[in-house]
């Protein structure tokens, strides 16, 4: 008869192999050493029950050091019980603690000659379960016979209704996890999706640079920039006698030039900068913080070089409207007319150029007269031009 104190070492030892670990499997080796270690029992053999096939599988096992358990181990590692054959399928079967005080005296022992070496006699399991459901059995042997003891096999039933709670709540932990991280993936793949059609919504398809959409935003991002002092160009692009690639190569032929013609403006400008298709044979290029030379240098060598593009179809040539962003120009609206202009300008001045939007014309927001910080002798800024402008 175990000292109740060692019996509640044992239970507690379940407890905290349990709560240490991660699977009932991690536990098991913890379990079997602290419940022999409290009770002074010398092998533990752990069982689960295989639903599938219904037999009970080896899981793990512990014997105290110094014994020969070499065989009786090696028989437990490589076979099954069905339900009802020996002692951890009696016990499976019946659905409640054995008792057995010497095994080699038992007629449902088929695991006696491997016994007989380490000498094992009485033996007890008990089933690990959660509710009426049996998910294993636990099974312990010594070295001596000992009478059947109700308070150990009650304590260890209740320690083995523990474990299978135990044992049920991780796996449904486990499975909680697995459903989380193919969610996780799920989601990810979501993600991906979702920033795939957000690209296409502003990309165009047949050249696969910016579209209209997105350039319409861009240009408002930079207005705004504008406003804060920062400057920058707006140039329009438009291909040449495009109708004409068209009408002799067909189609497919002017799709081509059109992806040639946007390849050589996006890969043109700098990292800052910004090329997108406005429509039709139209691009439209933002040209971030330069000062007009600049922009229609850069302009010019775009020109350059969409000149310069290999094409089986004819040489491609392209118009340049540049438009500055400036004080009266500070609309997307106003930018877009001024570069049109400079544009129109370009193909009536014979196509293939580049040319500027005129400086917008100023009007000052208050009269200096009217706010009566003139010289009433001095003339003023108005008629004065007007004057300069007849001559
Ligand atoms: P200009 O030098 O005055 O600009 O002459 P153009 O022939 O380039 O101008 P026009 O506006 O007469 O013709 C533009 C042509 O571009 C007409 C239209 O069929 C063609 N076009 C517009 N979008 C596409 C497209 O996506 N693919 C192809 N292949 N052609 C297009
Ligand atoms: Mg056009
Ligand atoms: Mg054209």
């Amino acid at each position: 008869m175990p000292d109740p104190v060692n019996l509640l070492r044992a239970q507690y030892a379940v407890a905290r192999s349990l709560a240490e670990s991660g699977s009932l499997a991690e536990a098991a080796p913890s379990i079997l050493r602290e419940v022999c270690g409290a009770l002074g029992w010398d092998v533990g053999v752990l069982w689960r029950v295989d639903p599938v096939d219904r037999v009970l599988r080896f899981v793990d096992f512990w014997s105290c050091a110094g014994l020969k358990s070499g065989d009786f181990e090696s028989e437990c590692r490589t076979r099954t019980f069905e339900p009802g054959l020996g002692l951890p399928g009696r016990v499976w079967k019946e659905g409640k603690p054995s008792w057995i005080p010497d095994v080699s005296r038992d007629a449902n022992f088929p695991r006696a000659p491997f016994a007989q070496e380490p000498g094992l006699k009485a033996a007890f399991a008990f089933p690990v379960r959660l509710r009426e459901q049996i998910l294993g059995v636990l099974e312990f042997f010594r070295r001596d016979e000992s009478a059947p003891d109700d308070d150990l096999l009650s304590a260890m039933e209740a320690a083995g209704a523990q474990i299978g709670q135990y044992d049920v709540r991780r796996r449904a932990e486990g499975e909680l996890a697995e459903a989380n991280a193919r969610l996780a993936q799920q989601n990810v793949a979501l993600e991906d999706a979702n920033r795939r059609l957000a690209d296409l919504a502003v990309t165009d398809a047949l050249t696969g640079i910016s579209n209209h959409r997105a350039f319409r935003q861009r240009l408002d991002a930079f207005v705004s920039e504008a406003a804060r002092g920062r400057s920058f160009a707006l140039v329009m692009v438009d291909v040449d006698h495009f109708k004409r690639v068209n009408d002799i190569h067909g189609h497919p032929a002017g799709d081509q030039v059109l992806r040639g013609v946007a390849e050589t403006l996006r890969d043109g400008i700098r990292k800052t900068d910004f090329a997108a298709r406005y429509g039709g044979e139209e691009f439209a290029v933002l040209l971030a913080d330069v000062e007009e030379e600049q922009a229609a240098e850069i302009s010019e060598i775009l020109r350059k070089r969409v000149g310069g593009l290999a094409s089986p179809f004819g040489r491609v040539t392209a118009s340049f409207g540049v438009a500055m962003s400036r004080i009266g120009r500070n609309s997307a609206e106003a930018l877009l007319a001024a570069a049109d202009g400079a544009l129109l300008k370009a193909k009536k001045r014979g196509r293939n150029r580049v040319e500027r939007a005129a400086p917008p014309k100023v009007k000052p927001a208050i009269s200096l007269r009217k706010r009566g910080k003139m010289s009433k002798r001095r003339p003023a800024a108005k008629p004065r031009s007007r004057a300069r402008r007849r001559r």
